[in-house]
Order: structure tokens, then sequence, then C-alpha cells
């Protein structure tokens, strides 16, 4: 870890709250990938550097490091059935977390911070597709009203940040996120970890793959490699206030039962896949332009989804003992 002086060559040093987490590992592989510059020091926090619900402890880790730049990941996160049992939780910690690291960033004059929001904070009754200027246009869906509103509430912070004090504060939207490390619990996490999950366990026990809901709603999904590129870049070079959505295109949105069927066809299971309908469905969709980004990268590649996903089950497979479950 590094301490508070900044010398050399290394002219900026980015913190990375949430650095522990699926995208903050994906960031830090990049960047130790060869995607990280001489002039840039990474570091990478997780809640046992400080526990940023706590204002006193988020500002003595930014008097311990003095970032010149932070990438803000830090969040209470987790999938439809964990968002519908604990909004209120998710209100006040990330609204805490939040308040905390964007604060202590302009107390400490950082350059530029990029937090990340999410493309299910976007009104839940809309026109398709969503784009970045209708964040705040109506209620969200409700099953996860909590994490929601307090994700807008970083926009409108960003925004008051720049006006009163002319700070760089941006936000990304990133779309569902997948790939290593990411928290395979199954009652707690996303739906692609936990069907990875239950399919090992299908496949292990001689059991059926139980995908939750009817399988017909509709998801973009970004591997956290490809997201890792693009938020170094938005950290990089983007220079609008307004944040801007990190998603693969419209037409490569695909149906839970689709993306069961990839994990199928990954992993081999021979089983049989059935569907509990008791089980909720959440939003529907939520389809998401990427045309704003196009605009910027014309040529960014994503990785194919099936190859994508592919990674991620063999990494589950061979990291099954040491992965967040
Ligand atoms: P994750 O894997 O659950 O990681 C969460 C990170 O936040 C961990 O590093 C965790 O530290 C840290 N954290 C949580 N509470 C903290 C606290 N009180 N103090 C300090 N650190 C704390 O989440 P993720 O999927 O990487 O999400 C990263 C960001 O992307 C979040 O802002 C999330 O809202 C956003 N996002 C995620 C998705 C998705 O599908 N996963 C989609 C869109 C946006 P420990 O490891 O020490 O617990
Ligand atoms: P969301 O995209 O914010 O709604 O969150 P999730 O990543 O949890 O995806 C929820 C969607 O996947 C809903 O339509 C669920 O019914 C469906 N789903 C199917 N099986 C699972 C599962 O094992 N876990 C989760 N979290 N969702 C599942």
């Amino acid at each position: 870890m590094a301490d508070g002086d900044r010398t050399g060559a290394k002219s900026k040093r980015i913190l990375v709250t949430g650095g522990s987490g699926l995208v903050g590992r994906a960031i830090e592989q990049v960047v130790k990938a060869g995607e990280g510059r001489p002039d840039e020091e990474w570091v990478f926090l997780s809640s046992k550097d400080a526990d940023l619900t706590d204002a006193a402890e988020t500002r003595a880790l930014f008097d311990r490091y003095r970032p010149t730049h932070v990438v803000h990941l830090a969040a209470m996160v987790g999938g439809l059935f964990r968002n519908m049992k604990y909004n209120l939780d998710f209100w006040r910690k990330n609204m805490q977390i939040n308040d905390n690291v964007l604060h202590s960033a302009h107390e400490h004059g950082v350059t530029k911070v990029v937090s990340c929001l999410s493309t299910c904070i976007f009104p839940d009754k809309t026109t398709y597709p969503i784009d970045e200027t209708m964040i705040h246009n109506g209620p969200p869906h409700s099953s996860n009203f909590g994490y929601s509103y307090a994700k807008r509430m970083i926009d409108v912070q960003n925004r008051g940040y720049y006006e009163q004090h002319g700070c760089m504060f941006t936000a990304v939207i990133p779309t569902n996120v997948f790939g290593m490390y990411d928290n395979f619990n199954i009652e707690d996490g996303h739906v692609l970890p936990g069907l990875i999950h239950k399919t090992y366990l299908a496949q292990k026990n001689g059991t059926s793959l139980e995908v939750w809901g009817s399988g017909q709603p509709r998801r973009q999904f970004i591997y956290s490699l490809d997201l890792a590129r693009l938020f170094i870049w938005v950290l990089r070079e983007y220079k609008e206030i307004q944040p801007i959505i990190l998603s693969v295109g419209e037409e490569d949105e695909v149906s839970i039962k689709e993306a069961a069927e990839s994990i199928v066809a990954a992993t081999g299971f021979k089983g049989e896949v059935i569907f509990d309908t008791s089980k909720s469905d959440g939003q529907y969709k939520k389809t998401a332009s990427n045309s704003k980004l196009r605009k910027y990268l014309p040529d960014f590649k994503f990785t194919p989804f099936s190859q994508a996903i592919k990674e991620t089950c063999d990494w589950f497979t061979a990291n099954y003992e040491m992965a967040r479950k």
C-alpha cells in the first residue's frame, strides 16, 4: 500500500474504492496486464481499509492516501432478491458511502472522481432505448427503489459539486456486470453468478438447474474486463459531468432463458432446466442505448457473450474454494 507521499514519475494516485469487488478486481487485472501508465499509481481498497459509511474513517483514508483521482465503486450491491429484502439498508448505506466519499474527495482537492451508477436506476415506465438524459424522469422499479434512489443521488451530487465548486465528478452507468471475482452467493447475488453456482452444484449432485422466474425478462450483460477497459478510458479521457452508459448494443440483449442456456453450453450441463415461476421476474427490461459511448469509441470491441460466460464458468470451477459464495 502507498503512503501519503507522491514521489518520482507517478504524478497520479488513483484510489479505487470497492477495489476488492467484481469491478475493482477487473480494473486491477487490466491495469496489471499492461493498461496502467508509468505516471499512475493505482491503490485498490476494500472495506478492511476503511468503513466508508463512517465519515471520520473516510476522511482519514483520504488524509492517508491523498489521491489525485478516485474510482468510486464501493457500495452495498446485490441481485434482485437481496434488493427486495433490504431496500432501506441499500438506501442508507449507499447514501452514507457516497456522501462520505464525494465530500472527502472535494475536501482533499481530488482532480477527478468517476462513480458508478447502474441501468437498473432508470424509470420503470419509460420509452426504449433508455439514454443518459432519462435518469430522473420517473420512479424506478419498486423491487430496488432503495439502491436506485441512492445511486440517482450521485448524479445530483456530481452536478452540485460541479456547479458550486467546479469539481470534475462524473459517473458511468453500466448494465448488469459479470465475471471473475463476482459474488456467487445464490440468495444474494446477481442472476449470472447465481446460475453459474447453481449449475455447478446441479452438475455435481446430479440434480436439475432451477432458474428463478419465467426466464422471459431481458438484460444487457457486460463482461467485467470490458467494463474495466472502458472505466479506465472514462477516467483518463471523458470530460463531461453528465454520466455515460457503458453497455453492449441493444441487439446484444438476451433473455434470462438464453443466458441460462449459455451457461448450460459453457459447462456441458446435461440435466433438466426448470423455471420456478413462483419467484419474482423483477424489472422486465431496461434496454439501454450505447450510442453516446459509440460516438466516443466507435471501434471498441466487446468480448462475445459466450466467450465471457465460458471464461467466468471456468474460473468459478477452478477457484471454487476461494470464490465468494
Ligand atoms: P461487489 O463485488 O459486491 O463489491 C463491492 C465492493 O464495495 C467491495 O470491494 C466491498 O469491500 C466494498 N464495500 C462495500 N461496503 C463497503 C463499506 N461500507 N466500506 C468500504 N467498502 C465497502 O460489487 P461490484 O459488482 O463490483 O460493484 C461495483 C460498483 O458497480 C458498485 O457501485 C455497483 O453499484 C456498480 N454496479 C454493479 C453492477 C453489477 O451487476 N454487479 C451493475 C451496475 C453497477 P469488501 O470486499 O471488503 O466487502
Ligand atoms: P436485476 O437485473 O437488477 O433485476 O438483478 P439480477 O441480476 O438479480 O437478475 C434478476 C433476473 O434474473 C430476474 O428476472 C430473476 O427472476 C432472474 N433470475 C433467474 N434465476 C436467478 C437467480 O438464480 N438469481 C437471481 N438473482 N436472479 C435470477
